[in-house]
């Protein structure tokens, strides 16, 4: 039946057959046309070869009929044309049609080394991409055979399609490798990464799937000291070993100094650990860069992933935070996600979500902690110290949110709100206890400090609660100032002329010289609470605390302590000459209207000075 098509029926049923394949399925639909010609020809042997540049060698693609008993190696499978015998190596440049006919060569004996066949006569017809050879489509008849031609003209008609299709798949996979694979390296990039983890991802494939992040340390080294050609060519190197040493599974560059590994077997944490042991240790091995022998360590973040439950990005994300904690820990570590970063990493994003709503609905509140005159034991201040009431989570405190408010410019927002809510609570109390001399304390971040209308907003904010300047005392940390001090001292004169006090917080724990605090128009320094809780017991403590009061004393500043917790840090400060202070031996920070208890039953905190 097959013998009833034409040619020209042959020709077209290739070209259709051709039509839609691609790199996955070229080897199959073209073995699908070689067993069509073998059966249309009448033909015992076909088979379509391509040239390999790179390899300089004749590539087999597909034949039939499949052989078999093939030896290993495969003499058939990759000819390299520089030991090839004349016929193969006529497949280099070969641009016509070639016919042989059975006699003795080197050319009969590799094809009876390979097949076990002898006597055979054959055609091959080359592929053409222009004028340069691509491939042969050859044909085997056992003994001989007599070719028309019309019969060649087909075939080179077929020849072109399958010349065509191997350009355009080599094409297509330049492409992808291009759109798949770094630069610099060679290696995997991000996209290849998203690409894998989402199939590794699907319900039902085996897990957990290992994901290693590493980090070099201290690339920047490297390429301060020998330029940033040697720093890619270190890159190079770290990636190629990494390669080649998880060749089982797929090694990524995301780009500067990171890689990943996806392990391709499931694996637990343990063995997870153990395969980033080995990555450190071929990751750490020297590389020659010019005259330089070069090692760097890496730290390295590992997450597990659950198929059908973890998210690609969240997967990623995890493994990234453990790189961050490994290098954290100074370098040359390896840190596994743990339920506890897992909880952390969901709290801050939700936070973040939830922030900006939170401060314009009424989720904040202020509690206020009382500061004490030590040797009464009577309340003279109060720090407002925001809260979030989260409708989930509870009470929150600030150190879980300041700091993302921080990083998203959202500090500025949250310090008005709390700066107007203090006021209007102080103009509250001032309302219901006429007599009350009390200073209010609230704590403003850089990004308030170093906003041009802030100065604006406080006298704004003291006129609509009818304060003054003095009951007002802002904190700021010494990080704040150093930051931008031109600026900065422009808005400390600025509060100065409004007559409000402003104190540096955490005192100690910053780097600003003294010359620089000289400059400062400030009021009080506060001793950080580190200082002071174990006051009593640590000489290094008592030392620090010693020099700033005396510090304190030279620029006529005021003093508070913070964080006093005993009776016996309380009398020692007093010893000292710090007269004020704060701390849980006093009180909590309490919500309003303990402080108006506080207030209303003569302003003393429970139980201090202890009775005498
Ligand atoms: P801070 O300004 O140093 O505030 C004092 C912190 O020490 C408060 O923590 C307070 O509860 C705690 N504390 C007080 N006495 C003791 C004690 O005897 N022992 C110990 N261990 N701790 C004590 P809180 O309320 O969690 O505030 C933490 C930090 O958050 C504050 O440190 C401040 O830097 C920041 N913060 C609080 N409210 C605001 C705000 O409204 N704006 C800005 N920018 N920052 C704020
Ligand atoms: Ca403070
Ligand atoms: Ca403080």
């Amino acid at each position: 039946m097959h013998q009833r098509r034409t040619l020209e029926e042959l020709v077209t049923g290739v070209a259709a057959r051709l039509m839609a394949v691609d790199s996955r399925t070229v080897v199959e639909a073209c073995t699908a046309v070689l067993r069509d010609l073998v059966e249309y020809l009448d033909v015992d042997v076909c088979f379509l070869r391509r040239n390999d540049e790179e390899l300089d060698a004749t590539v087999l693609v597909a034949e039939w009929p499949p052989r078999t008993n093939v030896p290993t190696p495969d003499p058939l499978a990759v000819v390299f044309f520089r030991d090839a015998d004349p016929i193969f190596a006529a497949a280099k440049h070969a641009t016509e049609v070639k016919i042989v006919r059975p006699h003795a060569d080197d050319y009969q004996r590799r094809v009876k080394d390979g097949s076990g066949v002898d006597q055979t006569s054959m055609a091959a017809v080359p592929l053409l991409s222009g004028s340069v050879t691509t491939g042969v489509l050859g044909f085997v008849k056992h003994g001989d055979r007599e070719w028309l031609v019309s019969e060649i003209n087909a075939l080179k008609a077929i020849a072109a399609f399958l010349a065509q299709l191997q350009a355009r798949i080599a094409a297509e996979d330049r492409l992808r490798y291009l759109a798949e694979h770094d630069a610099l390296t060679g290696l995997a990039n991000r996209r290849s990464l998203l690409s894998e983890l989402e199939h590794r991802l699907e319900p039902g494939r085996p897990g957990p799937v290992a994901v290693l992040f590493l980090d070099v340390d201290r690339l920047k080294v490297v390429n301060d000291a020998l330029g940033h050609a040697a720093g890619d060519a270190y890159l190079r190197a770290i990636g190629g070993r990494l390669e080649a040493a998880f060749a089982a599974d797929l090694v990524v560059r995301m780009g500067g100094d990171e890689f990943i590994i996806v392990v391709r077997a499931p694996t637990t944490m343990d063995g997870a650990h153990q395969l980033a042991k080995q990555a450190q240790v071929v990751a750490a091995e020297p590389v020659q860069l010019q005259t330089e022998e070069v090692s760097r360590s890496v730290s390295i973040g590992i997450a597990l992933g659950v198929p059908g439950r973890s998210s690609v990005a969240e997967l990623v994300g995890f493994a990234d935070q453990s790189a961050l904690a490994a290098k954290a820990q100074g370098g040359n570590a390896v840190v596994g996600f743990t339920d506890e970063m897992r909880t952390r990493a969901q709290e801050r994003n939700d936070i973040e979500m939830h922030l900006r709503s939170a401060i314009h609905g009424d989720e904040l509140v202020l509690y206020y902690q009382p500061e004490v005159d030590l040797a009464s034991g009577q309340i003279i201040g109060v720090e407002a110290l925001v809260r979030w009431q989260h409708p989930i989570r509870g009470l929150l405190l600030p150190d879980s949110f300041i700091g993302i408010a921080e990083s998203t410019n959202l500090a500025g927002e949250l310090g008005r709100w709390v700066l107007w809510e203090a006021c209007r609570q102080m103009h509250d109390w001032q309302e219901s206890l006429p007599e009350l001399s009390l200073k209010l304390r609230v704590n403003i971040s850089p990004a308030q400090l170093i906003s041009t209308d802030f100065v604006e907003t406080v006298a704004r904010v003291l006129e609509e609660y009818e304060l003054s300047g003095v009951d007002l005392c802002l904190e700021i940390t010494e990080h704040a100032v150093i930051h931008d001090l031109d600026r900065v001292l422009v808005t400390l004169r600025g509060l100065n002329e409004l007559g409000v006090h402003v104190a540096i917080d955490d005192f100690g724990t910053g780097r600003s010289s003294l010359g620089q605090l000289k400059q400062l128009p400030v009021d009080t320094l506060k001793i950080d609470r580190g200082f002071v809780h174990n006051l009593g017991n640590s000489s290094d403590d008592l030392a620090i605390v010693k020099s700033i009061i005396s510090l304190a004393d030279s620029f006529g500043l005021d003093v508070v302590a913070e964080g006093v917790e005993t009776v016996q840090a309380a009398e020692m400060l007093l010893e000292l000459g710090c007269g004020n202070a704060q701390g849980y031996l006093f009180s909590k920070p309490v919500p309003p209207a303990e402080v108006l208890e506080i207030l209303q039953r003569g302003g003393k905190v429970a139980d201090y000075p202890a009775d005498r």
